[in-house]
């Protein structure tokens, strides 16, 4: 008789989109002429640039050859990709990694999920509050998150960001085994600056603490003292796993791409009081269960690297920045509170007249006919909020604030 793992009964429905759906359903029912903009979008929406497309041709064209022919490829990447992400993200900003830290994979959900295998279910995980919720949904998967009570997982701790904090969640006061830091942040937008992360290293280091940093929205950072990788931080090779994507960076969200980097220097306790380097059980996990990145989309990837892909991406990224400076700007004139958006695509906006997240997003619904995406559906932390996203097309983006601005 086959058992089922009792622990995927214990995850709750992922409401939240399909109650936005359903709330915005209902609207153009009863409002049928009505033309309905979404700010809440939480997919790139501009087209690959044209030095991915041409690198994407090519390696098609390649595979259509006896000589191009590519099959199965390493399972951690191919050199020519891990050599040009050594290189320039991180040689670039002064750190030094070989390519065989680097672990090329098919975006980064998968490895933020995949990650947790390699320690053992009886750890502690602490999360920020808001949060990306894969990082506690997979961990429940797994019977690491214990009971829970009152929406709250007794065996996770909750580390909340608000306006006291910055957005920065204060170190916890207690010993905790794993930490998800995301920064630049989804859904906040807030950043994390050198001394503030370096206090996440040392704690880490100083309480044998493992660090999952996703770095997402690296790409978006606009303020130069702003850390793109945890690896800018003396030490966090010992203790950090770092995951980045291609997905917001360059369009990849349908084409798939991003890497894991698990340094040599990083080792992890044994019961038997030995210490082990993940790395290479990183790659045997890998072997076992991944065949690799297509060749195609790694080929797409490296194109990123080239001058040219370099330029064209930087454009669409600013395309999306200049929107969430508009978005800013605009919704800090009318008076609200704005955090985020200036080194993310995300703004996290205050509800005006202390609303409840649900309550704002059916009022600018009902009034200026935007959609938003409430920021409760990130965690308890996040009532009080709306997030908006700065991924739409921009004749749209202004045409929301006006609207909105009208309404008010
Ligand atoms: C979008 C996103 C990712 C990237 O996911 P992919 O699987 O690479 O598309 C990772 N982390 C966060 C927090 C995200 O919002």
């Amino acid at each position: 008789m086959a058992l089922i793992n009792d622990h995927f009964l214990k995850l709750t429905k992922n409401y939240l989109f399909a109650d936005i759906a359903k709330k915005v359903n209902a609207f153009k029912v009863t409002h049928p002429k009505a033309d309905v903009i979404s700010l809440g979008i939480g997919d790139v929406t501009r087209p690959l640039v044209p030095a991915v497309l041409e690198a994407m041709h090519k390696a098609v064209d390649e595979m259509g050859t006896v000589e191009g022919f590519h099959g199965y490829g390493p399972e951690e990447g191919y050199d020519f990709l891990r050599e040009a992400i050594v290189k320039n993200d991180f040689l670039a900003r002064g750190v030094k990694l070989d390519k065989s830290e680097i672990f090329v994979n098919d975006g980064a959900k998968s490895d933020t999920g995949n990650i947790q295998e390699l320690v053992r279910w009886d750890n502690s995980v602490g999360v920020t509050d808001p949060i990306y919720p894969v990082y506690i949904d997979s961990n429940i998967m797994i019977g690491r998150a214990g009971v829970n009570v009152d929406g709250k997982w007794s065996n996770i701790t909750y580390m909340h960001c608000n306006e006291a904090n910055g957005f920065i969640p204060s170190i916890p006061d207690y010993k905790v085994d794993i930490i998800y830091l995301c920064y630049p942040n989804n859904p906040t937008g807030m950043v994390i600056n050198r001394a503030e992360l370096k206090k996440w290293v040392d704690y880490a280091i100083k309480n044998d603490v493992l660090i999952f940093y996703d770095a997402a929205y690296e790409a978006y950072i606009q303020d130069d003292d702003i850390p793109h990788s945890i690896y800018e931080i003396r030490g966090a090779k010992k203790v950090a796993i770092e995951f980045h994507s291609y997905s917001k960076t360059a369009g990849f969200t349908g084409i798939r791409c991003g890497y894991t980097v698990v340094p040599k220097e990083l080792t992890v306790a044994g019961l038997d009081g030995n210490r082990y380097e993940l790395n290479p059980l990183w790659d045997r996990r890998q072997c076992t269960k991944f065949n690799g990145t297509s060749y195609i989309s790694q080929r797409a990837a490296e194109a990123t690297y080239s001058p040219e892909g370099k330029r064209q991406v930087k454009e669409v990224i600013d395309y999306y920045m200049t929107n969430a400076k508009l978005m800013r700007e605009a919704l800090v004139e009318m008076g609200y509170t704005v955090y985020g958006g200036q080194n993310a695509p995300y703004l996290w906006v205050k509800t005006p007249n202390n609303e409840t997240s649900w309550e704002f997003f059916e009022h600018l619904l009902y009034g200026a006919h935007v959609v938003c995406t409430p920021g409760v559906g990130f965690g308890p932390a996040g009532e009080g909020y709306i997030r908006l996203t700065s991924f739409g097309d921009r004749e749209k983006c202004i045409e929301a604030l006006e609207r909105i601005k009208k309404w008010k």
